[in-house]
């Protein structure tokens, strides 16, 4: 396919577009481009997988917020949820978009045929909590998930013993029915699921015992999912086709990870950047010197110290700070190192009397000049 176009701009709305704006857009365009309007029209069936594509993740509120936020590819470069209407065939759009296109079916549109439902199941959510350590590296976490897998006894068909689905006897195998009303417009037409096969245009006649024709069992599996470098709280993976099972051999749901962030003991997160907090003693800050600074990676840097170094100033160690997700920015981020004098306190009667000397020299007063550079540090801090 060729370069993506931005999935606003497919449907023909706004940024801001209401979800209902961006239901009527779709239906318009569904309804324009469906293939039973535009038979063999390859062209047309692009433009309606296109259309579908953009409806899927714009209708979503959590996924219309990922791909304002991130674009195509989602936060973690995997996409939305394996979606892609290029790879999709009709029948995943059709069950996909049960709601707009049910009810009102499009069976009426130069006669043709809806296409039987294939079951998605749903997906499963899972939290994770992570230490910055984790994040830094990326970590691989195992989860043993309760959800629906195929029956094996009768391989997720549903059917007991193999025994052969039939045509629905409602529907005579469309999925649909047409309901003949009586309207002020004349006799109106209207079509629905059909209830018997919910679509499906066949029913199993012999049920399997396991599953009751689901094709679906309660069960556990243990997953292993991936989490990369570089996430932070808020941000979701999604794992495809690990979710809950389909019925009867469908798609696969998938699973969410939501990422939550530990607090660390030894630095702050801001975006990519650290930030620790150095307490320097008061006479490697006046003498100068040298100090070890952790970093997530575990080892020590060693640091100099400026002679005169003053309380707020801060140190910034170029890439030395969280790496970015892949695909959303490049590198690291920088470990700031914000220093704080400490001062001590209680002190030996040595230490008192070489305080009392240091109370009388003048250049110990502080001068305005430094003053006004502290005060103005904290004024940046609070606005
Ligand atoms: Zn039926
Ligand atoms: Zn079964």
């Amino acid at each position: 396919m060729a370069q993506k176009r931005d999935y606003y701009e497919v449907l023909g709305v706004d940024k801001n577009a209401s979800e209902d704006e961006i239901k009527k857009a779709y239906r318009k365009i569904a309804i324009k481009y469906h293939p039973d309007r535009n038979p063999g029209d390859k062209d047309a069936e692009e433009k309606f997988k296109e259309a579908a594509e953009a409806y899927d993740v714009l209708h979503d509120p959590q996924k219309r917020q990922q791909y304002d936020q991130f674009g195509f590819d989602g936060p973690m470069g995997g996409g939305f949820g394996g979606f892609s209407g290029a790879s999709m065939n009709m029948d995943d759009i059709f069950s996909m978009f049960g709601d707009i296109f049910g009810g009102h079916g499009f069976g009426g549109f130069g006669g043709g045929q809806r296409r039987p439902q294939q079951h998605r199941g749903s997906d499963l959510r899972l939290k994770v909590r992570l230490t910055l350590e984790e994040i830094n590296k990326g970590v691989t976490k195992k989860f043993k998930v309760k959800k629906d897998v195929p029956c094996e006894h009768c391989h997720g068909t549903g059917a007991e013993n193999g025994s052969p689905s039939e045509t629905c006897p409602t529907c005579h195998g469309s999925g649909v029915i047409t309901h003949t009303t009586q309207s002020i417009f004349g006799m109106m037409q209207t079509q629905g699921i059909c209830p018997t096969c919910g679509g499906e245009g066949k029913v199993i006649k012999n049920k399997c015992h396991e599953c009751g024709g689901e094709g679906i069992v309660k069960g556990e599996e243990v997953v292993e999912i991936k989490i990369p470098a570089g996430v932070a709280e808020g941000m979701v993976v999604n794992v495809p086709g690990k979710g809950n099972a389909g019925r009867k051999n469908g798609i696969n749901g998938d699973i969410q990870v939501f990422i939550e962030e530990e607090r660390s003991d030894t630095f702050v997160r801001d975006g990519n950047d650290l930030i620790y907090n150095l307490l320097l003693d008061i006479p490697t800050a006046a003498l100068g010197g040298e100090v070890e600074i952790p970093t997530i990676e575990g080892s020590k840097l060693r640091v100099k110290i400026e002679n005169g170094t003053q309380p707020g100033k801060t140190l910034r160690l170029r890439g030395k700070g969280l790496p970015a997700v892949q695909g959303y920015g490049q590198g690291r981020g920088d470990l700031v190192v914000n220093i704080s004098i400490y001062v001590p306190k209680t002190l030996s009667k040595d230490e008192k009397e070489t305080m009392q000397k240091f109370r009388n020299s003048d250049n110990f007063k502080g001068d305005k000049q430094t003053r006004d550079s502290i005060f103005q540090r904290f004024k940046n801090y609070f606005n």
